[in-house]
């Protein structure tokens, strides 16, 4: 018996849609579910990422047993890096062998060397301090996504991941309802659920009728095909690749994500090209428009993607034209509609037909409708319930899809960021809450020059430029003359004096903080302010414009 708290910390994706972590902790020890990012809403201009505020890590880090990830998706691994790179490299990550292989490319283009990375397949236990941890085979729309079960004295937990309880998967693995149905039988003490699509009736389609509803599209078109999905839904591309081979048109992988996730699943084995049917970007000028099918990433209208790119003619290899269809089999992520249409447009301008999930069956979601989520709960028998990645709408949906299979409604806790919810021998509550929130990225420091460049010229022509000179002593690190604060091309309404004050008494307080942690190498300083003050501009100003300091030693 014992009389220790579980604590389970969502530090994202409840009340949201993105930046999927969570934190469970045990007589003192940690396991971090999850690392994912968000992307940047419309309004969140010259942002690059959205993290986790992840602050209460910081203080625990040495408490960290390790870092389960669920499946590959940038919800749910993006943020990796940085937290690595935060709370030590030598925290283990464990998850399936196509997630760590995906984690590996991740930290190595963050330059993150002697990571602890290991592959576990489903059914496999490990054992991190006090938890007893499985992962679970479900399916969803990439390979090797996992559920991870958490057992301590109090009993087991399941963090479902992203699932959805397709019958007829691609590659014919079904979600291992065996599984979930002992675990159930066995006593399941808390279920935290996929809320995505709390808000559907009835069952997802079948992964597997994309493919045909493809083939059916693909045999429609006369000219050059340029088909966009998700880069990690090889699955889809799969389907895409077996169509193309049908139809006898090779195939042109464009994007690096897309040309990356298919190597890497090509390695793992979870997708099959025939030999020779793979063209470079560059022979694809070689072969007629009626013999090709280009795959791209873009599905989402990601301003840099190679799709947008090639809406905008501004592509170095496809240049799209009048005859061309371009097939969208991905539906946009709820806040990316407008980037979508604006590209779906720009494409009907050039000339090229657009087929888009609404027109033919060539989606399937990746995430369980309202008949799963209660397949899900009638499986696993949870005495609480606590719904996860969701919004709070979809979450409330969640919690009374939980209600009407029997879940007492006061064992249904609808949770949010920052809010543990605690579980020991007497009950389930919800404790005091912590800090959680978000940390922004801005700034490229990896990949393509050219997306620097460009993501440059975006901010610049959208919120202009600060630079920030700071004079601060050889001796001691200390600010020895007012910061000078010069822009242009900076939107805003307020006063211009008072602002310049308050920008100049907030790089005061960065420079004075600096001092007392003794960062005195220039470019961490420099890196300092450049945080502290586009944060500040942006509270004030909502806007994100360029930042550059300048720190001079006398
Ligand atoms: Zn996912
Ligand atoms: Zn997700």
């Amino acid at each position: 018996m014992s009389n220790t708290k579980l604590r389970v910390l969502p530090l994202g994706g409840l009340g949201e849609i993105g930046k999927n972590m969570t934190v469970v902790e045990y007589d003192g020890s940690i396991v971090v579910v999850d690392t994912g990012l968000r992307f940047p809403t419309a309004e969140q201009v010259g942002i690059d990422l959205v993290l986790p505020d992840f602050t209460y890590l910081r203080e625990r880090a040495d408490d960290i047993e390790g870092i389960v990830i669920t499946h590959g998706h940038e919800d749910h691994l993006g943020a990796l890096p940085w937290i690595l790179r935060e709370l030590g490299t030598d925290i283990p990550v464990f998850g399936g062998p196509l997630t760590m292989a995906m984690a590996r490319s991740k930290l190595d283009e963050h330059r993150l060397k002697e990571t602890d990375l290991t592959d576990v397949t489903p059914g496999e236990k490990l054992e991190l301090g006090p938890f007893d941890i499985e992962l679970v085979h479900m399916t969803h729309s990439i390979p090797d996504m996992m559920a991870v079960a958490l057992t301590t004295d109090l009993g087991t937990m399941l963090i479902t991941g992203d699932y959805k309880f397709d019958q007829t998967p691609v590659d014919g693995k079904p979600a291992d309802v065996t599984r979930l149905a002992e675990m159930g039988r066995e006593g399941l003490l808390l279920l935290c659920g996929d809320s995505t699509n709390a808000d559907r009736p009835g069952f997802s389609p079948s992964e597997s009728v994309a493919g045909p509803g493809l083939e059916a599209v693909f045999g429609r078109c006369k000219g050059r095909i340029v088909v966009t999905c998700f880069a990690s839904n090889i699955h889809r591309v799969q389907q895409v690749i077996d169509a193309a081979k049908i139809h006898k048109r090779k195939v042109v992988l464009v994007g690096r994500s897309m040309r990356k996730n298919i190597n890497i699943g090509r390695m793992l084995g979870h997708i099959e090209v025939p030999d020779g049917m793979l063209v470079q970007p560059r022979e694809a000028r070689d072969f007629p428009d009626e013999k090709l099918i280009i795959v791209s990433t873009g599905s989402q209208g990601e301003p840099l993607s190679a799709l947008r790119r090639m809406a905008y003619k501004d592509h170095p290899q496809v240049e799209l034209h009048q005859g061309d269809t371009v097939v969208f089999a991905a539906t946009p992520i709820p806040g990316n509609e407008r980037a979508v249409n604006d590209t779906i447009d720009r494409l009907y301008h050039i000339g090229c037909d657009v087929i888009t999930a609404k027109d033919a069956p060539i989606h399937a979601s990746g995430h369980g409708y309202q008949e799963e989520i209660k397949l899900m709960l009638n499986l696993t028998q949870p005495k609480y319930v606590m719904p996860f990645h969701g919004d709070h709408k979809r979450i409330h949906l969640h919690a009374e899809l939980a209600e009407a299979v029997g879940v007492k409604p006061e064992n249904i806790f609808k949770g949010e960021n920052g809010l543990p919810l605690e579980i020991d021998e007497k009950g389930a509550r919800f404790g005091k809450p912590e800090r959680a929130g978000m940390i922004y990225v801005d700034g490229v420091d990896i990949g393509d020059p050219t997306d620097v460049a460009l993501r440059d010229r975006r901010m610049l022509s959208a919120d202009g430029i600060f630079v920030v000179v700071a004079t601060i002593s050889e001796q001691d690190g200390s600010s020895v003359a007012d910061p000078e604060i010069i822009f242009r091309g900076v939107p805003y309404s307020q006063d211009a004096e008072k602002l310049l004050g308050d920008i100049r008494e907030s790089v005061n307080h960065s420079l004075e903080r600096a001092a007392k942690d003794e960062i005195r190498e220039i470019d961490l300083l420099q890196q300092l302010l450049h945080d502290d003050l586009a944060k500040f501009v942006y509270e004030r100003l909502r806007r994100r414009p360029m930042v550059l300091p300048v720190v001079v030693e006398v």
